[in-house]
């Protein structure tokens, strides 16, 4: 076990997660990665007002921790502190961002067990996925450490003999990353890495359930040796939020903000960065078709529903939302749906090894996803199986299937964010694209057909920004990730994720003879 240097707090949350740990047998070594202070300055620091909050186990509602309940005035400080470092890091050469971006992936990769059990902690996820998203979260790190090396410019050709015209990119300087829970570590690296490899430095504010991931992270990037201000991170509570927002979206230091969450407090975000013209990234909520057509390969269809509406416990803006089959096929995939969640899910503590689905993450989105049921069955829709909570107890939903489900449900109007599949008929390709574009999400959207033409046709009038075609799992670094509609703005991953966090300047030389 590493040497642990952090407060006596720290060391009870240690000793908590130790024994949190012991009973299941797993090996463990994480200690030096848990904080309770946020991270400020390259300096790990309580709230100015001395307040902190609470996290707690989804899984079993216990207490693991505490960290600051920070407010305006420790994130005007962490502005500070980023802005300070941006005077000489946006100085730095690409290169050696790069090795220190190389440095941060390798300690994350070295570190991934242990950041794993911290994400399963705090955020009820199956231990085999969080393992799955701390590589998915470093991959980000390492892709931007790259991909910051080919920020190019461009030499246009001048109108005039007497002129060159060139564009230069440059960073814009400090950024505001507002991140949820659901990838409590991926959501951070995804912005964090282009952010500092295109020469900005940023302010993190993790979501209020899952901050000791973030606060891993930024050890693990003090560690890399990224120097103080370049990451910070300020936690704060659901009370505190929206007025660390607030600042966070209108301080005059800030040059961008990048928000993944939900759409009602994007919208609100968008609005709070127009007074400052700033430049802003929105990955909001989706609301994903996901469509059978009579020629599509059951198994494929059926692997990819699985994949896409229980990864997560259905807590992703990309899972399956509104589930489509055609009449051909309607009943033999309904019929494999509930055969393949009742052999394949196991529900359960994150960290039982054949566990594949967790809790809900927290009391309000329980309740909401079971009055999106409940609802819905008032309006006629049928419990094909589940339809309540889990005899587990607590934060459990049962993996749900619905039929006989029509548009103005809110099983199909609303994002449901849980283990609830809701299965519609459909009888042609014209009546399923006019339902599935008749949203005004469009992030990401699922279909299965052996049909050729049908896949082209069907792939250019589906109005999301991604598309599984005859899959379900669709996230990866190398991808533009990012939606169109009310579902965002700006695109995360490959070589456009560093578009947000530069500006083009054009240098117009002139007077040459
Ligand atoms: P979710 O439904 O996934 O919880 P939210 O949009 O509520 O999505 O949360 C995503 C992130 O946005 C979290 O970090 C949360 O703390 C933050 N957030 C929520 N409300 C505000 C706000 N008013 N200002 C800034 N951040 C906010």
């Amino acid at each position: 076990m590493q040497i642990f240097r952090q407060s006596r707090r720290a060391l009870q949350l240690q000793r908590h997660l130790l024994r949190y740990d012991f009973h299941r047998g797993h090996g463990f070594r994480y200690a030096s990665l848990l904080h309770q202070e946020g991270y400020i300055g390259g300096k790990w620091v309580s709230a100015l007002s001395g307040k902190t909050f609470a996290v707690t186990n989804p899984c079993n509602g216990k207490v693991i921790g505490h960290v600051p309940d920070m407010d305006e005035a420790d994130t005007k400080t962490a502005i500070d502190s980023a802005y300070e470092a941006f005077q000489s890091w946006q100085r730095t050469t690409a290169k050696e961002r790069s090795i220190l971006l190389r440095k941060w992936y390798n300690l994350m990769e070295e570190n991934k067990e242990d950041l794993a059990l911290i994400l399963t902690a705090e955020a009820g996820k199956p231990l085999a996925e969080s393992r799955g998203e701390i590589g998915y979260g470093s991959s980000f790190i390492e892709w931007f450490a790259e991909e910051g090396r080919r920020i190019y410019g461009e030499v246009v050709p001048s109108p005039a003999s007497s002129k060159e015209i060139i564009l230069i990119r440059e960073p814009i300087g400090v950024v505001s990353l507002i991140t949820p829970w659901n990838f409590p570590n991926a959501m951070i690296t995804r912005k964090a890495g282009a952010a500092l490899a295109s020469g900005c430095t940023c302010v993190i504010k993790p979501a209020e359930d899952t901050p000791l991931s973030a606060l891993a992270i930024a050890d693990l990037a003090e560690k890399a040796g990224l120097p103080p201000g370049v990451v910070n991170v300020v936690t704060a509570s659901r009370s505190n939020t929206p007025a660390v927002g607030n600042v966070l979206c209108t301080s005059p230091k800030v040059a961008g903000v990048s928000f993944t969450g939900s759409s009602a407090v994007g919208k609100h975000l968008y609005r709070l960065c127009s007074s400052g013209i700033k430049k802003i990234g929105l990955e909001l909520g989706g609301n994903a078709p996901f469509i059978v057509f009579d020629s599509a390969d059951l198994n494929k269809a059926v692997d990819g529903f699985m994949i896409s509406k229980f990864r997560n416990g259905g807590q992703t803006c990309i899972s399956s939302n509104r589930i489509y089959a055609q009449s051909g096929i309607y009943e033999k995939f309904v019929a494999a749906c509930k055969e393949a969640i009742s052999k394949r899910l196991v529900m359960g503590d994150g960290l039982n090894k054949d566990v594949n689905v967790g809790p809900i993450i927290n009391q309000s989105q329980i309740d909401k996803v079971e009055g999106i049921v409940n609802d819905s069955v008032k309006l006629g829709a049928e419990v094909l199986m589940g339809g309540k909570r889990h005899e587990l107890g607590g934060l459990f939903y049962e993996p749900t299937i619905l039929t006989n489900v029509s548009s103005e449900m809110p099983c199909v109007k609303e994002e449901i964010f849980g283990p609830v599949a809701a299965i519609q008929k459909f009888e042609s390709e014209e009546e399923v694209l006019k339902k599935a574009n008749a949203c005004q999400h469009g992030l990401a959207g699922y279909f299965f057909s052996q049909d050729y033409s049908q896949v082209w046709r069907v792939a250019r009038r589906l109005e999301v920004g991604m598309i599984g075609i005859n899959d379900g799992l669709i996230s990866a670094v190398e991808a533009a990730f990012g939606g169109i509609k009310e579902s965002g703005i700006g695109r995360e991953g490959s070589r456009h994720g560093v578009d947000d966090y530069t500006h083009i300047k054009y240098l117009c030389m002139g007077g040459i003879n």
